[in-house]
């Protein structure tokens, strides 16, 4: 059996190693590291299946948020809601761009933001939202923006986790996640379901003011060359990442098909068991399960831990401290707010292996190091 890994670049790269070796071949033969044709194809070959009409690249994920909030021109005061139970990156650049971070609950059963906190949460200072399709599902979006429209709130998607997705809105109509709000961000990390080799990101929308704003802010405020009109940074897709993930998006949807198929597996094999809270898909998304994460009841989550480690079976909790108690935002600033939700998940969640390339002789031992442990307790 291969050694079991958490992910799996590095088999995923030798399945589609002459592509990929071919085309950072090319891109290192035109010598065109930054900007290059490789950049705008992808960049169109994104645009197109995600069905928007403009997708800029950017650098990472955490650049792309920025640059979101950046060009909707937030100033300091302004309070944009975020979920505390997400990955840090989401609520960092609130704080860093000066603006303040709104910590709102999250739902117990698709690990998204929960739409009464939500409502709480607005104030006249409210200006965006920023919903997170945390683990591959997607967040309620249609309640989510039927309450930024009434408010007249901006709505940038977190789609880091979940590009691929698809959302049905009750009329019928299937949008894919990161094009419902007015900006989506994404991430191309390495482990990311459309994973780089090396770091990316992407902003998309609909809105051609927007993306007009998003290109030059990414690229120095710059109208024309040397000629800055507004504040902005420098973050650049590279060409060598372009042209492999252009490869690797005509595979994605079969990616996230291989990552339904694991997920399927160990929701089966553990059906019958009490204290394991499998993750559930709402029907109006489908799930690309860029994590599989379950919650345990009544089992000590260390020896659990432990002894999947004793097994070499690795797995991580995501995420160990909910941003509302993470340091960086000050001593207790946040600390007092009741997020009953995450806070219960906070110390109950536990991901397993999932990836591309899990083979059905390690999900089956995987299952029975689970069920080893379980059974015992
Ligand atoms: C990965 C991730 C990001 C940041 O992406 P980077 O490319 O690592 O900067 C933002 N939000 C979420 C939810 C993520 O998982």
């Amino acid at each position: 059996m291969r050694k079991i890994q958490m992910v799996d670049t590095k088999n995923q790269y030798l399945a589609i190693k002459n592509e990929v070796d071919t085309a950072i071949q090319s891109v290192l033969d035109t010598a065109a590291y930054i900007n290059g044709k490789a950049v705008q194809d992808f960049t169109a070959h994104l645009a197109q299946y995600l069905q928007v009409n403009h997708v800029i690249p950017c650098a990472n994920g955490t650049d792309a948020l920025q640059i979101a909030m950046m060009a909707l021109g937030l100033k300091p005061g302004d309070e944009v809601i975020t979920p505390s139970f997400t990955y840090i990156a989401t609520t960092e650049v609130v704080a860093l761009l000066g603006l303040t971070p709104v910590f709102v609950d999250v739902d117990p059963v698709t690990y998204c933001m929960d739409i009464t906190s939500l409502k709480n949460a607005i104030t006249p200072k409210t200006k965006a939202i920023v919903p997170v399709h945390l683990y591959g599902h997607a967040a309620p979006m249609e309640e989510i923006l039927k309450i930024a429209e009434e408010h007249h709130i901006w709505v940038i998607e977190d789609n880091a986790q979940a590009i691929g997705c698809d959302y049905t809105f009750s009329n019928g109509v299937t949008k894919k996640t990161g094009t419902m709000g007015h900006i989506g961000a994404t991430s191309f990390y390495p482990s990311k379901n459309l994973g780089a080799f090396g770091d990316g990101g992407a902003l998309c929308t609909n809105d051609k003011t927007l993306a007009d704003k998003m290109t030059m802010i990414a690229n120095h405020g710059q109208s024309a060359r040397y000629y800055h009109d507004v504040v902005g940074c420098n973050s650049r897709l590279d060409s060598i990442q372009a042209a492999v993930l252009d490869i690797k998006l005509k595979k994605l949807d079969s990616y996230n098909a291989a990552r339904q198929k694991v997920a399927q597996y160990y929701t089966n094999a553990f059906a019958s068991f009490s204290q394991i809270i499998t993750p559930a898909i709402q029907k109006y998304s489908t799930h690309v399960f860029h994590q599989y994460t379950m919650q345990l009841q009544g089992v000590d989550r260390e020896s659990f831990i432990q002894h999947l480690a004793s097994k070499e079976v690795p797995c991580m909790i995501y995420y160990p401290v909910p941003g509302h108690m993470q340091k960086m935002f000050g001593d207790n600033t946040h600390a007092h707010l009741k997020l009953e939700v995450t806070n219960a998940l906070t110390p109950v969640v536990c991901s397993l292996p999932i990836h591309t390339e899990m083979e059905e002789d390690q999900l089956a031992y995987i299952v029975e190091a689970v069920k080893s442990f379980i059974q015992k307790s």
